[in-house]
């Protein structure tokens, strides 16, 4: 499979067309941004990290019924998809208060919730994806009734998998925030699932091993996700 014209050229990945209109070749970069772009640096195999955790998670989630855009890896960078129509909705699970959640109901971060909450975002950089509800993706005609149920009913589900699948690696999955688009009729997860999107604390120390030790500057950033990496692929 080869790659063609580059279609998409996002933050963290760049997406090439193939010889086949259904596949598209998702190419992870090292360059990182945060607080929309206004930090900007690279973190040394960031893009070869998220391949392989993403990869590994998409996997999974086969195996347990939730269809996603994963067909396969292609190299250290690149995993071949199918190609989604993406819905314009982000969709943000959290277990434990952190980052937007703390700040918008001022509470203290590592907080356990007593169940989890689902939010939906819209997907617009120049708006710094505001939080929505239900009501306006109907209104907006973002995507119907019958795909945002079936959008919560999979994301609470991949929650309750990876919640399982991080724990068993010591891994506290504290929020992340998944993507969903249309293919032939179908919804499928798309985008990608690593320490870029996820937040992930050692279960022990609460060490963060994510992306906040670049948003936050906390120093060791390659090695946490060398390290999320490692315990992945355990
Ligand atoms: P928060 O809303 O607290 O900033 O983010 C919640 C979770 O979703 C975090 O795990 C965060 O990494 C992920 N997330 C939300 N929006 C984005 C986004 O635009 N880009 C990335 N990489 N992650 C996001």
């Amino acid at each position: 499979m080869k790659k063609e014209k580059l279609i998409y050229e996002g933050k963290a990945k760049k997406v090439y067309q193939t010889d086949n209109p259904e596949l598209l070749i998702q190419e992870f970069k090292d360059d990182a941004t945060a607080f929309d772009a206004k930090k900007r640096g690279t973190i040394r195999n960031k893009g070869a990290c998220n391949n392989e955790i993403s990869a590994r998670l998409f996997g999974i989630l086969e195996t347990k019924g939730i269809s996603t855009h994963f067909v396969k890896l292609l190299s250290g960078r690149e995993m071949l998809v199918k190609r989604l129509e993406i819905i314009p909705v982000e969709v943000t699970i959290r277990n434990v208060v952190a980052g937007g959640m703390a700040k918008l109901l001022g509470l203290e971060e590592g907080k356990k919730l007593k169940a989890p909450v689902l939010e939906y975002h819209y997907k617009s950089d120049a708006l710094h994806d505001p939080l929505i509800n239900e009501y306006h993706i109907f209104a907006l005609e973002l995507a119907s009734n019958k795909e945002m149920k079936a959008i919560a009913r999979y994301s609470f589900e991949i929650n309750h998998i990876l919640l399982k699948f991080f724990d068993q690696r010591d891994l506290k999955l504290v929020d992340f925030k998944l993507e969903f688009g249309r293919h032939k009729d179908k919804i499928l997860l798309g985008d990608e699932i690593s320490p870029d999107t996820c937040r992930l604390w050692d279960k022990s120390t609460d060490k963060k091993l994510d992306k906040d030790r670049f948003r936050r500057d906390l120093g060791d950033i390659e090695e946490a996700y060398q390290e999320v990496l490692r315990r992945v692929l355990s």
